[in-house]
């Protein structure tokens, strides 16, 4: 016997064309059946959800975000990117598999109330991959009723080499385990992933420079031996730019596509320092792009120009980061962000996002850089459509976001809030209702959680402060990188360009 749901009295808005319309929506076991005009399933056999005076939208995805990081939520004030990694260690610290599950709790609570029915969720574990704990992490999206991939982050080099000017002021990082035993315990993780009904797995070389190529290349050969999408943070910051092509004596992205990594499997996270030959390449590859434009403001990364990689045919995401950078999980603050901060520069307007774009990164993109367009046997999702999953977000149409009734797609685009967002669907089952998570336990899940991270933050305080101490010694070095010449300038008033490298 199917499950089977009708959403009536909505105002639906979809891409490709984004145009509301009155519409309804016949869902069978968590897939769109049918979208007909109001009354179209009245006759149906089926529950209902009256959606009278909602915009019923595809829930956003969120590309790249870090639930790990939900207990470091505010800690930092003036980290750059590379500041945020040599505090890495201690923010991916050790922890119980129950603190690691209401992480993934938690984060898939805050991102139902932006309308978000999937993340792609990067777990950094010091110590190298925690098997458990990978699983503990997807449970926990499972349980508050979050789509997820769930990737263990890894690496087998610290940034005190990956960078060289830190190694240089503070000497050499710790030592992990060697990438066959990464790769050994991500080929553990992924032979065992739990059969669950929303979470599956992905992997996460988590910066190029950070893995030796027998770690970028065995996770790749992992990755295409289960058919799963890799994710990694690309060109993020000048400094890792810098030393990127110091260290490979090419682009960042020209050295993925030596080791055989750059691919439809790939998405690449922030994709900031690039050029016009490293967008051509993604392009090629049918890599995906997560643009992170909140964190990127956060540390001072720079502006990814999304135009560019657009007109270079590169598939564009949207994410937010995790909450050491974010700092909020909303996905429509990520989307209204992306869509602003297309139009600094010298664009002229008609190369800023358009509102089209900006919400097609937010949710078919999301859905691409996930895996969930293309993955046999499951529905997709980003749209409202028949044979795409039932990922929906409604929003109050009666907020003063929407009022008056000018332009909906711009003004869920411009004007719309977290706030705004009262119900969210995820695989045909109602999530978040009428503002509240309806999945878990909040309060005591929050509470239990406050426990937790009040001993955890007490264990690894010596760790924090010696990584505070690490860089005041090395601020000095990342600033004159900061300030380094580079062909392309991502820093807005950061100087002029300088030579190819
Ligand atoms: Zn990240």
């Amino acid at each position: 016997m199917s499950e089977r749901l009708v959403v009536v009295g909505g105002t639906v808005l979809t891409g490709p064309d984004w145009r509301p319309g009155p519409r309804d929506l016949l869902v069978e076991d968590g897939v769109i059946a049918a979208v007909g005009a109001p009354g179209a399933f009245d006759g149906a056999d089926a529950a209902r959800h009256v959606a009278s005076g909602r915009l019923v939208i595809p829930g956003l995805v969120n590309a790249h975000t870090h639930a790990h990081t939900l207990p470091v939520r505010g800690v930092a004030r003036d980290w750059t990117l590379e500041v945020s990694l040599l505090h890495g260690a201690w923010m991916g610290a050790a922890r119980p598999a129950e603190l690691a599950e209401l992480c993934a709790v938690l984060a898939g609570a805050e991102s139902l109330a932006s309308g978000c029915t999937g993340v792609f969720d990067l777990v950094s574990q010091t110590g190298g991959p925690d098997v458990a704990g990978l699983h503990a992490v997807a449970r926990g999206y499972e349980r508050v009723g979050v789509r997820a991939l769930v990737a263990p982050m890894v690496a087998d080099r610290p940034v005190h080499d990956a960078v060289p000017a830190i190694g240089a002021c503070c000497g050499a990082g710790p030592s992990g385990l060697a990438g066959a035993e990464i790769v050994r315990r991500c080929r553990e993780y992924v032979t065992t992933f739990p059969a669950l009904r929303l979470a599956r797995p992905a992997l996460a070389p988590t910066i190029l420079a950070h893995c030796t190529p027998e770690l970028a290349s065995g996770l790749g050969a992992l990755a295409a031996e289960h058919g799963l999408r890799l994710h990694t943070h690309l060109a993020e910051s000048k400094p890792q730019a810098l030393a990127g092509a110091d260290r490979f004596g090419r682009s960042i992205t020209r050295e993925l596509a030596r080791l055989g990594l750059l691919g439809e499997r790939l998405t690449a996270a922030h994709g900031i320092w690039l050029d016009d030959a490293d967008r051509e390449l993604l392009a090629a590859a049918g890599a995906v792009v997560v643009t992170v434009p909140g964190s990127n403001l956060r540390l001072g990364s720079g502006i990814a120009d999304t135009r560019a990689l657009l007109a270079a045919g590169v598939r564009l995401a949207i994410g937010t980061d995790g909450a050491n950078s974010a700092d909020a999980l909303d996905a429509l603050d990520a989307a209204r962000l992306a869509a602003l901060l297309s139009r600094t520069g010298t664009h002229p307007p008609t190369d800023w996002l358009t509102v089209e774009e900006a919400l097609d990164a937010a949710t078919t993109g999301g859905a691409t850089a996930c895996g969930w367009s293309d993955t046999a046997g499951q529905p997709p999702t980003g749209r409202i459509a028949p044979g795409h999953a039932a990922d929906l977000a409604f929003l109050d149409l009666g907020s003063r976001a929407f009022t008056p009734a000018n332009d909906l797609a711009n003004q869920l685009l411009t004007a719309a809030r977290a706030a705004d967002v009262t119900d969210v669907m995820v695989a045909g089952r109602l999530a978040y209702r009428d503002r509240e998570v309806s999945t878990v336990d909040l309060a005591a899940a929050t509470a239990r959680f406050r426990d937790l991270v009040a001993e955890w933050h007490e264990r690894h305080r010596p760790a924090r402060e010696q990584a505070a101490a690490q860089a005041r010694a090395a601020s000095a070095a990342l600033a004159t990188l900061r300030a380094a010449p580079w062909p392309t300038d991502r820093l807005l008033g950061g100087g002029q360009p300088g030579p190819p490298p």
